[in-house]
C-alpha cells in the first residue's frame, strides 16, 4: 500500500512532528538495541544531534535519577513484545535532566516478527513541576492550623482545607460545589454581607469578626480575612478566605462577663449588673412612655435560719430562692440580688397591678418551698411603678418602703407603694 508518494509524506510527517521520535533495532541481546532513528524533535529535546544518536543505546539518556524499576518493566514489554508507557527521568547531552511520558511499540515485518521498536516521547517536566507545586501548595494549606476556604468569583467553593473540616466538621468532599452561605449563623444583618461584598467587587479584602454555623448546628466565632485573587489578565478570579478559630477566647471573655454579671451563690443578676439594667429599663419606660415597676423582696426572719441551722444552711436556701425567682417571672424581666437576702425584680411593661400579681406569685412560690431543714419560709414584698417624674433611685426608696410596710404588717405579704403615677 505504500506507495512513493505517501512514504514521502510519512517521513515528512514523522520529521515535523511535535513530539519525539526514537527508532530502535529488536536485538535485545545485551548490550540491547540500538538506535536507528532520531526525529528533530528528539534531538531538540535531548541535545543530541542525529548523527550522535546513530548505533547508541538509548540507555545514553539515563542517569542517576533514571528509576531502575520503570526500566524493568520497559525490557520486560520488549521481551515480551507488549506495548510499553510510562513516565522517567531523562538527561540531555549537557547533563541536565528532563522528565518525559513515553511509550514503545514494536513494529512487526511481513512475517510478524518484531523488526524494530517505535518510541515516542513528550516532554513534561514543566507540568510535573506544575503538579509538584501544586501538591506542595495544597500539604501547606492543609498543614495550617488556619481554616482556607477558596471560592470562584461566582462563590462556588472548589478548595478548603483540612483546618477547615476540622473547624467546620464539614469534610471537604461535602462542600466542593456549594457556597459558603451554608455556615452562615443568622447572626449577621444583610448589612454585613453588603459591606463584604461591596469591599470584595472593589477589589478590596473584607476582615472581620464573624459567627458561623457548624455542620452540627453549633456556632463557632472566627477572625476571617476574605481577599479577592485575579487570574494573569487581572480579573478577579476566585476569593480566598483564611480564619482564625476565636471560639475559645469569646467563650472565655461570654464567661468572664457572665461572671461579672452574676452572683454566684444564687446565680441571679448582681447588684453592679443590677443597677446597670435599672438604668436601661427607666430609660427605655421613659422613653416609650411605658410602665416600669420595681419589686423589693425581703426574706422573712432569715437571720434565725442561719442562726439555728447555720449559715451553710442558710446559703442553700438562698440558692434554692434564686431558682424560685428564676421560675416565677417571664424572660423580659430581671431578677437582683440586691443585698445579702434581699432580692429586686424589675418588671419592664408591667403597671403596679401586674407587679402586684407577680409579687404575689413570688410570695406563695416561697411559701410553698419545703427544705428538709427549714420548715417554714416568708418573704414579704414591696411593689412601686415608676411615676411620671421620678428617679431610679427614688423608684427604688418608694418599693423599700413599700417592703417595709409589708415586714410592719405582719411579713409575708405585698405591699404597693404610694403614689400615682403620673
Ligand atoms: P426580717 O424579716 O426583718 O427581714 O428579718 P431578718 O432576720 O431577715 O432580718 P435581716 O433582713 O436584717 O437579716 C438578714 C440576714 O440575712 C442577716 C444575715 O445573716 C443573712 N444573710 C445575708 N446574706 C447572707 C448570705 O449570703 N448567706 C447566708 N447564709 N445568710 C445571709
Ligand atoms: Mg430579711
Ligand atoms: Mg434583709
Amino acid at each position: 500500500m505504500t506507495t512513493a508518494l505517501s512514504l514521502q509524506m510519512l517521513e515528512a510527517a514523522v520529521e515535523q512532528c511535535y513530539d519525539a521520535i526514537l527508532v530502535t533495532g529488536a536485538e535485545l541481546d545485551a548490550p540491547g538495541p540500538r538506535i536507528v532513528y532520531a526525529n528533530p524533535a528528539f534531538c531538540r529535546m535531548s541535545g543530541y544531534a542525529h548523527e550522535e544518536l546513530l548505533g547508541r543505546s538509548p540507555r545514553l539518556l539515563q542517569g542517576p535519577e533514571t528509576d531502575t524499576a520503570t526500566i524493568e518493566r520497559l525490557r520486560q514489554c520488549l521481551r515480551e513484545g507488549r506495548r510499553f508507557e510510562g513516565t522517567t527521568v531523562n538527561y540531555r547531552k549537557d547533563g541536565s535532566r528532563y522528565c518525559v511520558e513515553w511509550h514503545i511499540s514494536p513494529v512487526r515485518d511481513a512475517q510478524g516478527r518484531i523488526s524494530h521498536f517505535l518510541s515516542v516521547q513528550r516532554e513534561i517536566t514543566a507540568r510535573l513541576q506544575a503538579e509538584q507545586q501544586r501538591e506542595l501548595l495544597a500539604s501547606a494549606l492543609n498543614a495550617t492550623a488556619d481554616s482556607v476556604l477558596i471560592t470562584d468569583r461566582a462563590g462556588t467553593i472548589v478548595f478548603a482545607n483540612r483546618a477547615f473540616e476540622a473547624q467546620t466538621g464539614y469534610p471537604v468532599a461535602e462542600v466542593l460545589g456549594k457556597t459558603p452561605r451554608l455556615l452562615q449563623s443568622g447572626q449577621h444583618g444583610a448589612d454585613f454581607y453588603q459591606q463584604l461584598w461591596r469591599n470584595l467587587e472593589r477589589g478590596e479584602s473584607f476582615r472581620s469578626t464573624f459567627t458561623n454555623r457548624r455542620r452540627d448546628g453549633s456556632l463557632f466565632h472566627l477572625e476571617q480575612t476574605i481577599t479577592p485573587a485575579r487570574d494573569a489578565d487581572g480579573r478577579i478570579s476566585h476569593f480566598v478566605s483564611v480564619s482564625k478559630d476565636l471560639t475559645e477566647r469569646v467563650e472565655k471573655e461570654q464567661a468572664l462577663q457572665v461572671l461579672a454579671f452574676t452572683d454566684k451563690l444564687t446565680g441571679l443578676y448582681n447588684r453592679s449588673f443590677g443597677e446597670q439594667q435599672l438604668t436601661h429599663e427607666w430609660n427605655h419606660a421613659r422613653r416609650y412612655r411605658r410602665p416600669l415597676s420595681a419589686i423589693m423582696a425581703d426574706l422573712d426572719h432569715f437571720k434565725a435560719v442561719n442562726d439555728t441551722y447555720g449559715h451553710a444552711c442558710g446559703d442553700r436556701i438562698l440558692a434554692l430562692l434564686g431558682d424560685t425567682l428564676r421560675r416565677c417571672v417571664r424572660k423580659s424581666d430581671t431578677v437582683i440580688r440586691w443585698g445579702g437576702e434581699e432580692f429586686l425584680i424589675l418588671a419592664p411593661e408591667s403597671d403596679a397591678e401586674t407587679a402586684a400579681q407577680l409579687a404575689e406569685r413570688i410570695r406563695c412560690a416561697v411559701a410553698a418551698l419545703r427544705d428538709p431543714q427549714v420548715q417554714r419560709l416568708t418573704i414579704s414584698l414591696g411593689v412601686a411603678q415608676l411615676s411620671g417624674s421620678e428617679e431610679t433611685a427614688q423608684l427604688i426608696e418608694r418599693a423599700d418602703r413599700a417592703l417595709y410596710a409589708a415586714k410592719a404588717a405582719g411579713r409575708n405579704r405585698v405591699e404597693i407603694a404610694d403614689g400615682v403615677p403620673a
